[in-house]
This record gives structure tokens, sequence and C-alpha cells, in this order.
């Protein structure tokens, strides 16, 4: 195959592909099943199953509440249900399916064949298999703790996450969620700190409330709901592009001429190909049990979100992993590749997934959502802030818990929220809040101000047009949305951390409303305390204004919030006990899980990096310069040609020129690059810290002159798929 028919083949190929029409189950006569026929069909969850007696699952419902112990017993029955129920439908095999700090998922099957006592083939999963099993741990990022390190690590099944099928070509799994320790009972895992801090998070605002009003509140849930952002590029321009493969992401491509400039993709009509692919997703997902409620194009093109209905944190966090696993088996039956990177193409808008955030009372109350009377009203500030000061306070934290090589694209870019960790609180609370902070609303007019306020505040779930895109972390209307989070990461870690931070402050405040409810005060005018004293020490980091704006780095700068552009400057902070205690303290992590997070996050931005600086230098040598040799070779035969006829043209001569000039810096950059790599520091900070500020701009001066060459260079000679390719054709 020449060299220029790659590309073009991949043209034909996207250019011209059918729409997969899956098969919708019907009714027999001809109409679609509704969705609520087989919404979760392919999960199992104890509390939902005939098959078991309701008092078991009583005894099964309080040993998630109090955490005691599992009886065997009880086990067995769950077992032999769910068993019945995989068997049914097909499975053969079983697994337990955990959250390893891979930022993945990973399954080891077992097949439920077995041998009774006389020898004959049985299907069976015993107690002991459903509750616990022993993958070798050693194999999976421990982060260097391998001194301490046992290589037996163990899985144990989580109640409170349902079972599910995944099916393959002809044969299907049940997945049985886990949670990952060690032989010590390190988490080795996201799930377990996420499960910790759930209930730390829980015991303080179950406190909160029975002091402020709810004296029957037994649980607070953390609640969430994450919108998923992703690419879809035909499936033969992915496997022409050696830096998607490898990277994930175009390590260098000159723009379309149109990217997102007339903003016509977001939310425009669905390319039909894409349609018929999000249909096939959402049916998956129903059938998972997953609440996909919305689905539209994002702002750049070739760009898609989907979002759930929000649930309990655990469920959420486990919901999105298997969002994202499906996403990605669609798009292949449909010829797609998805993307979940944070910046596959520079020069459009990246990837990110919005985290809501909110909590919820066992009676069903929203912390988040604003009252339309005084009372309500209070606690609704009180909580939020206490939400703001959480934030501020550990600011560095929740930075270092979204930090990862992709995100380091967008935070700071023009076109996502900034590694400055502000918070967006709209006008109305903005207004309430400075009057509380100038001791305006606890003068004369209090009353009025706090009764302007209710009625303001009751409106904002219906009004909140004015909602700021900018922010990381933004009130809008009955919750919070971190939206600083990647989107190819897993929700859990950045959770864990903001519940933690959260209860923190719900802490320090329970103390503060006791005593100034044991001092005689009413419930409101303590809450009012509470609104005071953490508006005052936090009120720098809310920033209703444009975080994209030069001004606001400046701004912030002088406000004295941390700016931790990259993941190199921030990973540290994790292992940075003063600013980690409020974690260790409240025992959602340990200290020495702290310090395994952040080895294995700095070797993966390190190994991340390093995997897209030797694809890049390799596809200079495999693509770039035999381009480039190719157009010289032709221009200079060109231009011999033209001095044997006596001719007079500067095209070929500039052409010629521009070239080489590029190539040759292209080259010497390419060149020191590969010394630099070589000369990198052992010491795992160090080296990350060298590949972030001094590595990666010459990786993007490169990418600049591989764009320049791009742009020079005639369509036939350039081999790879374009941005144009990748973006437009579908
Ligand atoms: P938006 O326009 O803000 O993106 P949506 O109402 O579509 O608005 O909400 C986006 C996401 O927020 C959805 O996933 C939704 O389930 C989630 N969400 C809504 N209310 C809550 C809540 N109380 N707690 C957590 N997530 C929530
Ligand atoms: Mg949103």
């Amino acid at each position: 195959m020449s060299r220029e028919s790659i590309r073009t083949v991949s043209k034909l190929q996207a250019a011209n592909r059918e729409e997969r029409i899956f098969e919708r189950p019907t009714d027999g006569r001809g109409n679609y099943l509704p969705v609520t026929e087989y919404f979760g069909e392919n999960i199992f969850h104890f509390s939902e199953s005939s098959s078991i007696p309701t008092q078991i699952k009583n005894e099964l419902e309080s040993v998630i509440q109090s955490g005691k112990g599992l009886k065997k017993e009880h086990a067995e029955i769950v077992a032999k249900a769910v068993t019945e129920w995989a068997i049914e439908k097909g499975a053969t095999h079983f697994c337990h399916w955990f959250q390893p700090l891979t930022g993945a998922t990973a399954e080891k099957h077992d097949a439920f064949l077995d041998f009774d006592r006389a020898g004959k083939p049985i299907e069976k999963l015993s107690a002991s298999q459903l509750v616990q099993g022993e993958p070798d741990a050693s194999s999976f990022p421990n982060g260097g703790s391998r001194a301490t390190f046992e290589a037996r690590g163990y899985t144990a099944w989580d109640l409170t996450s349902p079972m599910f099928l995944i099916e393959g070509a002809s044969g299907k799994t049940l997945c049985i969620p886990t949670a990952f320790v060690s032989y010590h009972g390190e988490a080795l895992d996201v799930k377990t700190p996420l499960l910790r801090s759930v209930s730390k998070l829980s015991e303080q605002a179950t406190k909160f409330l029975n002091l402020s009003g709810f004296p029957n509140t037994k649980s607070v849930n953390v609640t969430c709901g994450a919108e998923q952002e992703y690419f879809l590029v035909d499936k033969a321009f992915y496997f022409a592009r050696p830096d998607l493969v490898m990277a994930g992401r175009a390590l260098f491509g000159a723009p379309a001429v149109k990217n997102q400039q007339l903003e016509d993709h977001y939310f425009g009509a669905i390319p039909e190909r894409v349609l018929c692919f999000m249909e096939e997703l959402d049916y998956e997902l129903h059938r998972l049990g997953i609440p996909a409620k919305t689905r539209h194009n994002e702002v750049a093109p070739g760009q898609f979100e989907i979002a759930q209905i929000f649930r309990d944190a655990n469920v959420a966090a486990d919901q999105n992993q298997l969002v994202m696993a499906t996403i990605k088996n669609v798009a292949n039956r449909h010829n797609f590749v998805a993307l979940l990177h944070e910046k596959p193409f520079a020069g459009v808008n990246g990837s990110g997934k919005h985290l809501n955030w909110s909590m919820a009372s066992d009676e069903g109350l929203n912390l988040l959502e604003p009252g339309d009377e005084i009372h309500s009203n209070m606690r609704f500030l009180a909580v939020t802030s206490i939400i703001v000061e959480a934030v501020k306070r550990h600011a560095k934290v929740l930075r270092a818990s979204i930090a990862s090589a992709g995100n380091d694209h967008r935070l700071g870019a023009n076109e996502a929220p900034p590694s400055i960790i502000s918070v967006y609180l709209g006008d109305a609370i903005g207004k309430i809040f400075d009057a509380i902070k100038d001791g305006k609303a606890t003068s004369s007019e209090s009353k009025v101000m706090l009764d302007l306020g209710a009625r303001q505040l009751a409106m904002l779930p219906k009004d909140n047009t004015d909602r700021n895109r900018t922010s990381p972390f933004a009130f809008t209307g009955n919750k919070f949305e971190f939206r600083a989070v990647g989107s190819a990461m897993a929700i859990g870690l950045p959770m864990s951390i903001l519940n933690g931070a959260v209860s923190d402050i719900f802490e320090e405040s329970n103390k503060i409303l006791e005593t100034e409810l044991a001092a005689g005060k009413t419930i409101d005018a303590a809450l009012m305390e509470i609104c005071k004293k953490w508006i005052s020490s936090s009120h720098q980091v809310i920033f209703n204004g444009d975080g994209y704006s030069d001004e606001w780095v400046q701004e912030a700068n002088r406000r004295g919030l941390p700016n931790l552009k990259t993941t190199a400057d921030c990973l540290h902070i994790i292992n940075d006990t003063k600013e980690t205690n409020f974690l260790t303290r409240q025992e959602i992590f340990r200290a020495s899980e702290l310090e395994t997070r952040y080895h294995v996050l700095t070797e993966r931005y390190n190994t991340i990096r390093l995997i897209e600086l030797h694809t890049f230098i390799d596809m200079i040598h495999k693509f770039i310069i035999p381009s480039c040799l190719e157009y010289k070779k032709e221009l200079g035969s060109v231009i011999k040609e033209q001095k044997n006829l006596g001719f007079q043209s500067n095209v070929e001569t500039d052409l010629y020129k521009e070239i080489n000039l590029s190539l040759e810096s292209l080259y010497e950059n390419a060149r020191n690059l590969k010394n630099m790599i070589n000369e990198l520091p052992e010491d795992i900070d160090e080296r990350a810290k060298k590949i972030a500020h001094e590595l990666m701009p010459v990786c993007f001066a490169m990418a600049e002159y591989c764009n320049q060459i791009e742009c020079l260079m005639p369509e036939g000679l350039w081999e790879l798929p374009s941005f144009f390719d990748m973006l437009y054709l579908r």
C-alpha cells in the first residue's frame, strides 16, 4: 500500500459507513417495549429478589446500616438466589469486580462449574466465593509500598452496590462489586475510602440535622450524578493515528478551519450514526439499571455527553465506571472509538465529568434545597457556608484529587475550569452572604433581609439561567457541581476528598451549634453564628466572575488562593500530612494509603507522559520526516527542472525553505527531547516536575512545528488523519 493511501482508505471507510440498527425488543405486535419493561433486567440486588425472604432482607439491610459482620447462612441464601438468577440468564462465570488504583476496573472470572459429591457437574457459587476473593495484589499498583506489602489482597463483597451481568459475544459473566484491601486492611482501591467518607459525612451531617430541628434524622446519604463527556471518532481514523491508540490523544494536528466558532454543534441535531449509537448505549445502560437520562452534542465537533439521574455516591461511582466501559463497548459496535481522554484534540474543548453532588437525609430532605421560609433558609445557608469553608480550607487536596496528565490540558487552559479552586454561588446567595459578612443580616433590617432572601432563594432552582460555566465548583440550584473532574477519571477519589472536607467542617460546626444552643440561643441564631464564622473566614474563595479571564488569575493571587497548575505541582499535597490531616483524623484514609496514592498517581503521571513523548518521537520518524523528504524531493526536482528551462519562480523555493525550516526545528527539538528523557532523575517527584516544566514545553513546541508542516503539505502526502477527518467525517 502506498503511503498516502492509508488515510484515503480510512476516509472512504468512515464516509461510507452504514448505520448499525440494533434490535430493540418489541411486544410482538411491532411496538417497542417501554424502558420500564427492561430497566434493571441485568442487575441483581438482594433487596429486590423474590427468592430471598423479607426477614433475611431486613437482616442484610441492618448489616449495611450497622457495619456489623454478615452471617454465613445469610450469604448462602443470597449466593443461591443470585446463582439461580444468573444461570437462568445464561451466565457461565462470575467475578469479583473492583476499582484498583489503575483508574479502571478489574475482574477475574471463575466458572460456576463445580462437581457435587457424586462427581456430577453442577453450577455453584458458594457463600465464601460471594463474600470474599483473593486476587494477587502484587500485580496491581501499590505505589512502592512493597516493603510492608503482602502479595495477598482481598476483595470483599459490597452489599450496597447491585451485582450485574456483562455480556460477551456468546456468554455472560456475573460481576460482584467488591472492595479491594491488602492483608493488613489497607485500601488498595477507590471504593473503600469512598465508603468510609460517606459514612463519616453521614455521621456528622446527621448530628447537624439532629441539632438543628430534625431530631428524627437517622442518616444522611451523599447523592451524586455524573455527567460524562466523550468524543467519537471513526475506528478507521483511530487505528491510523498511533498517538490516539497509545496516548488517547492526538499529540499534534493542525486545527480544522472551522472548529467550534459558530457554536453550532452544541445541542445541535444529533448525527444519525451517532444517534444509533446513543440509542443502543441507553438501552444497554438501562438494562444495567443505570438511569441514563440526557444525551446531547457537546461544544466541540465530535463531542457528546450523557448524564444519569443521581443516586447515592457509592452506586453512582460504580455506575460511572460501567458507563465509561459501556460507552467504549457500544461505540466499537458502531465502528466508532470513544475517546474519554480529557483533551484528545488541542484547540477544541476538552472533556470533563461534572460531578453533581448533594446530601439527602433518610427523611428525604435535600440539604442543599433552599427553603421558602426563614428557618429552612438558615439551615440551607449554614450548610452552604460549611461547604464553602470546606472547599476553601481543603482547596489544595481537592485540586490534587483531580490531577492527571490528561486533565492538565484542560485545567487552566482557556476553555475549562481553571486549576484555581473557587466557588460560584450566584448573585442571590452571594448578596446574602455579603450581608452576613458585613454584619448587616443581624442588624435591625435583618428580618427584611432574610425574608427577602427567602423569597429569592425559593426561586433559585427554577431560575438559574445565569449559571456560570467557568467555575470549577458551582452551586446550581439544589446541588454543587464539581466541574474540574476529568472525563477519564474514577469519580471515587475526588468524591472521597470532598466528603471528607465537608464532614470536617460539619464536625467543627456541630461543636459550635452545641455550645450556642447550650448558651440558650435559638436554632436559627446558632445557625447564623455558623454562617458568620465560615463566611468571614472563607469569602475569598467565592468568585462569581469569569474564571477563564487573566484578571481572575491576578485576583486569585491577590486573594492568596493556591494556583497549582500541573499535576506535578500538586500531587505531593496528597503526601503532605499537614494538608491531609483531616482525612487521617476522620479515618477516611490511613497515612500509608495516602502515601500509596501519591506514589501510584505520580508514577502514573510519569509513565503516561513518557509514553506520549516516545510515541511522538516515533511518529516524527515514521510519518513526518518521510512525508517531508518526499515533498522536498518533489519540490527539488521542480526547482531543478525550472532552472534547466531557465524559468524563474519563487513558490517552490519558498515552500522548500519553509518546510525545511520547520523540519529542522522539529528535528532539533526531538533530539533535545530524547536527551532530556535519558537524563531524567530517578526520584519520582523530581521526575514529574522536570517532565511537566521542561519536557512538556518542548513537546508543545514540537506539536507547533508538526502543525506548520501539516499546513504546508499537499493532501496526498499527508498520511495521518487530520483533525478535519476525525472530527467531521462520520
Ligand atoms: P444541568 O443543566 O445542571 O446539567 P440537570 O438537572 O440535568 O442539570 O442535572 C445534571 C445532573 O445533576 C444529573 O446527573 C442529575 O441527576 C444531577 N443531580 C440533580 N440533582 C442532584 C442532587 N440533589 N444530588 C446530586 N446530583 C443531582
Ligand atoms: Mg451540569
